[in-house]
């Protein structure tokens, strides 16, 4: 028998210490989360204002907020109002306006940009249901309406419906 000799013996087991959890190392790379953005954030809620003025327009404006205008108000150089709706023979003098989540602001009792019965002072382009004083309006085409889209608001930068109150996405 022999010794081991020393610079062959096996080195102790670096064993943890008995309290020590055993949790793996934290990986050098953790997997990004998923963005913010890539959820749509709740829609956008609309939300009534009356404090539009012709003169100085909608102070502070943002998204979802809707407010009424007097219809052709933005058609005259002079910033009078001319007389008429410009769009219908069956307007009662203002139209909505609903600031889209890009900033936009809707026209939704305008005529859509692609109409598809320009001639036709009748009908609305978006049809609107439910009331924007009390946060319930949906805009859709149930109603007199053309073909244009269905019922959704394309902006350029944004593109949704809004239902009930709500902007989705
Ligand atoms: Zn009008
Ligand atoms: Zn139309």
């Amino acid at each position: 028998m022999y010794d081991l000799e020393p610079w062959k013996a096996p080195r102790p087991a670096a064993t943890p210490a008995v309290d020590a959890p055993a949790t793996p190392a934290a990986p050098t790379e953790t997997p990004a989360p998923p963005a913010a953005a890539a959820t749509p954030p709740a829609g956008v809620r609309l939300h009534f204002r009356d404090d539009y003025d012709r003169e100085h327009g909608l102070k502070d404006g943002q998204p979802g907020d809707c407010f009424y205008v007097p219809c052709g108000a933005f058609k005259s150089p002079t910033n009078e109002i001319p007389p008429g709706c410009p769009n219908w023979d069956n307007c009662d003098g203002r139209h909505l306006y609903v600031i889209c989540p890009d900033g936009r602001w809707w026209n939704v009792d305008g005529r859509a940009g692609n109409c598809s019965m320009k001639d036709d002072r009748q009908h609305r382009c978006w049809i609107r249901t439910g009331s924007p004083e009390d946060g319930t309006l949906s805009v859709g085409k149930a109603g007199p309406t053309c073909a244009a889209g269905a019922g959704s608001i394309d902006t350029g930068t944004y593109h949704g419906m809004l239902t009930a109150g709500a902007f989705n996405p």
